[in-house]
C-alpha cells in the first residue's frame, strides 16, 4: 500500500467535471501529506501521476486554505535536474479537539493535521463523569488548550472517544456501562455548548483507527486490535482494508466475548465476559498502583515475586488467550495489535495467539500498540479530520471558527 493509503475514507465518486476532479485531487494531496507525512512536490507528482503544474496549483490552494505549508529541502535533496523540490507539510495550526471520558478522568487533547498531539490534559473526576460534566469540562478546557500557541489555531471540530456503544449514524451514545450512561446525545450537547461540529465513536475503534493509520498497523489490510483500559476491554477489526463496524457501529466488542463458564457478573448483564474477568483495577491493586500510575504496571508485574500476583497474571493471560483464539479463528487477521494494560500481560506479544488454529497462525504477527497514551486522542482527531479530508475546500469554507490567541 502507498504511504497515504486510506482504509477508512470513502472514495468520492467523480463524474468527471473539472470542478469535481479538482476537489477530488485536492482531497488526495491533503490525505497523502496528512497520513504519510511531509512529501516533496516531486514525490506528490510521482505518487499521484498528476503533472507538476497541477500539483503546484493544488499545493497553492492548500496553502491558501491554511491546510499546508512548504519548506525548501536542505542541500543535496534536489531532483535529478538539480533543482530542489519544495517539501509540502500538513498545517500544524489546523486542529481537532479530542476528548476521551474515562471512569475516573477526562482526557482532552489538541491534535493537529498529520495526527500529531500538540497538547494533552487529564482532568481527574471524583466519580465517572456525567455527559453534562464532560461537555462543561471540555468547553472550559478549550481556551486553555489553545492559549499560548505560537500561531493562530483553527479548530475544525471535536472528536469524542467514548468507552461504550455509539450509534454510527448520529453519534448517540446508546450505552456506556462504566460511565453509567444510557442514550446520551453527547455530540448534540457538545456542539450546542461549544459551537464546534462534534463527532463520536467507540473509543477502542478509534484507538485501532489511529494505530492502523499512524502506528503499528500501517499498511496492513487485515488486523485485529485489542485494548484494555480503566473502562474495560475493547477492540476493533479491519478486514480487507475496511473498518468492520457492523450494521449500526457496535461491532468488535471483544470485552463482552465469553471466556469462562461460571464467570463473574458483567456490566452487560451476562456472566463470564472477558472484561468482567480481566480488569486493569485488579492488576493495579495486586501491585499497589493507582489508575493514574497505570504506565508502571508492566514493570511492577515483571519485578514482583509475589505468588498471588503470578497466579493472577497466569489466570488473566489464559483468559485473554481464549478471546484471541476466537478472534483469530473467526477473522484470520495478518496482524493483532495489543494496547493498554493488556501489554502488561503480554510484554512481547509472545503466546497471545497460542491457542488459535495452526493454519491462520502461520502468517500471523502480534505487535504492541505504538502510539501509547496518545492513540485514543489521535483516533478521535481522525474522526474529525476524515470529514475535512473528503472535501478540504468546502470544509474550510463552511467552518472557519478562528480562535483568537
Ligand atoms: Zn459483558
Amino acid at each position: 500500500m502507498s504511504p497515504g493509503a486510506d482504509h477508512f475514507a470513502r472514495t468520492s465518486a467523480s463524474s468527471g467535471t473539472t470542478e469535481e476532479l479538482r476537489r477530488s485531487n485536492l482531497a488526495r494531496i491533503l490525505t497523502l501529506i496528512h497520513r504519510g507525512g511531509a512529501l516533496s512536490r516531486a514525490e506528490l507528482t510521482r505518487l499521484t501521476g498528476l503533472n507538476r503544474s497541477t500539483i503546484g496549483g493544488l499545493v497553492a490552494e492548500l496553502r491558501e486554505l491554511g491546510l499546508a505549508f512548504e519548506t525548501m529541502p536542505g542541500s543535496g535533496e534536489g531532483n535529478r535536474a538539480g533543482r530542489p523540490s519544495p517539501v509540502v507539510h500538513p498545517s500544524q495550526s489546523v486542529v481537532a479537539i479530542a476528548v476521551n471520558p474515562e471512569v475516573d478522568a477526562i482526557h482532552i487533547g489538541l491534535v493537529a493535521l498529520g495526527g500529531r498531539v500538540l497538547k494533552r490534559i487529564r482532568l481527574e473526576t471524583e466519580a465517572a463523569p456525567t455527559s453534562r460534566e464532560v461537555v462543561e469540562m471540555t468547553r472550559a478546557a478549550i481556551a486553555g488548550l489553545v492559549a499560548g500557541s505560537e500561531q493562530e489555531l483553527t479548530i475544525v471540530g471535536i472528536g469524542l472517544a467514548v468507552p461504550g456503544l455509539v450509534r454510527r449514524s448520529d453519534g448517540q451514545v446508546r450505552i456506556a456501562d462504566h460511565l453509567d450512561w444510557i442514550d446520551e446525545p453527547l455530540t448534540e450537547m457538545m456542539s450546542a455548548a461549544t459551537g464546534h461540529r462534534s463527532v463520536a465513536a467507540n473509543a477502542a475503534q478509534l484507538g485501532m483507527r489511529a494505530e492502523s493509520l499512524f502506528g503499528a498497523g500501517r499498511g496492513v489490510d487485515d488486523l485485529v486490535y485489542l485494548i484494555g483500559g480503566a473502562s474495560g476491554i475493547g477492540g476493533g477489526v479491519v478486514m480487507g482494508g475496511h473498518l468492520l463496524t457492523g450494521a449500526d457501529g457496535y461491532a468488535a466488542e471483544f470485552g463482552h466475548t465469553f471466556v469462562t463458564s461460571n464467570g463473574a457478573d458483567c456490566t452487560c448483564g451476562s456472566q463470564g465476559c472477558l472484561e468482567a474477568e480481566v480488569t486493569q483495577s485488579e492488576l493495579l491493586d495486586a501491585v499497589g498502583l493507582s489508575t493514574a500510575q497505570a504506565e508502571l504496571l508492566a514493570g511492577l508485574l515483571e519485578a514482583s515475586d509475589d505468588p498471588a500476583v503470578a497466579a493472577l497474571v497466569a489466570r488473566d493471560v489464559a483468559l485473554v488467550r481464549v478471546a484471541v483464539r476466537n478472534a483469530v479463528n473467526l477473522f484470520n487477521p495478518r496482524l493483532i495489535i495489543v494496547g493498554g494494560f493488556l501489554t502488561a500481560l503480554f510484554p512481547t506479544g509472545d503466546g497471545l495467539a497460542a491457542e488459535a488454529l495452526t493454519t491462520p497462525r502461520e502468517e500471523l504477527t502480534v505487535a504492541l500498540a505504538e502510539l501509547g497514551a496518545d492513540q485514543l486522542l489521535i483516533g478521535a482527531g481522525e474522526l474529525v479530520f476524515s470529514q475535512l479530508l473528503l472535501d478540504p475546500a468546502s470544509s474550510m469554507g463552511v467552518e472557519l471558527p478562528l480562535v483568537a490567541m
